[in-house]
C-alpha cells in the first residue's frame, strides 16, 4: 500500500470534541487602526508614496513595493458600495424576517466589509455613497464592530 491509498478497513470519520482556543493579534498597523476607531471614531489608512496607494485597513507594508509604511492618513468615514449581498438566513439557518445587507465599502484604495442599514434592500446600488455609524464612545472596545453599521450618506 502506498501512502496515498485509503485503508478501506479503517473508519472514515470519528466523532469527538477538540477544545480549541486562539488569540488573534491585530499587529502593529492593526493596533493603531482599531485604537483610532475606538478613541477617535476615525478610519486611518497607511499611505505608500512610491505607489500612491492608501491602504484600508492600515497595513505596515505596501503589498506592491514592500516598503514599510509610516505615513498615516485619515480617510474619512464615507465610502462607496463596491458590491453587496443580502442574507435571508441567520447564521443558524433560521429564516430572517428582513434580509441583512452586507456590503464591501470602498475606502481609499481598500475597504471594509460591514453591514448596511437604514435603507431598503431594493434601494441598494453599487456606487452609492455610505458612511460609517460608530457606536457611542463608551461602548467601543477596539473592534470593527465599534462601527455599528454603514448608512447611506444623507440617509
Ligand atoms: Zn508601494
Amino acid at each position: 500500500m502506498t501512502l496515498l491509498e485509503r485503508d478501506r478497513s479503517a473508519p472514515s470519520a470519528w466523532l469527538g470534541e477538540l477544545p480549541v482556543t486562539s488569540r488573534y493579534t491585530y499587529g502593529l498597523a492593526g493596533e493603531r487602526f482599531f485604537r483610532t476607531i475606538k478613541d477617535e471614531g476615525k478610519l486611518l489608512g497607511t499611505h505608500c508614496s512610491n505607489c500612491e496607494r492608501t491602504y484600508i485597513p492600515a497595513a505596515l507594508f505596501c503589498e506592491r513595493c514592500l516598503a514599510q509604511l509610516d505615513e498615516w492618513v485619515d480617510v474619512g468615514t464615507t465610502g462607496e458600495v463596491h458590491t453587496f449581498t443580502l442574507l435571508y438566513e441567520n447564521y443558524d439557518g433560521s429564516p430572517r424576517e428582513d434580509p441583512e445587507i452586507v456590503v464591501f465599502v470602498e475606502l481609499a484604495d481598500g475597504g471594509l466589509i460591514h453591514r448596511l442599514d437604514e435603507v431598503d434592500p431594493e434601494d441598494v446600488v453599487i456606487g452609492m455613497q455610505v458612511e460609517a455609524v460608530f457606536k457611542p464612545k463608551a461602548e467601543r472596545v477596539g473592534s470593527i464592530l465599534d462601527i455599528s453599521h454603514f448608512k447611506p450618506v444623507g440617509g
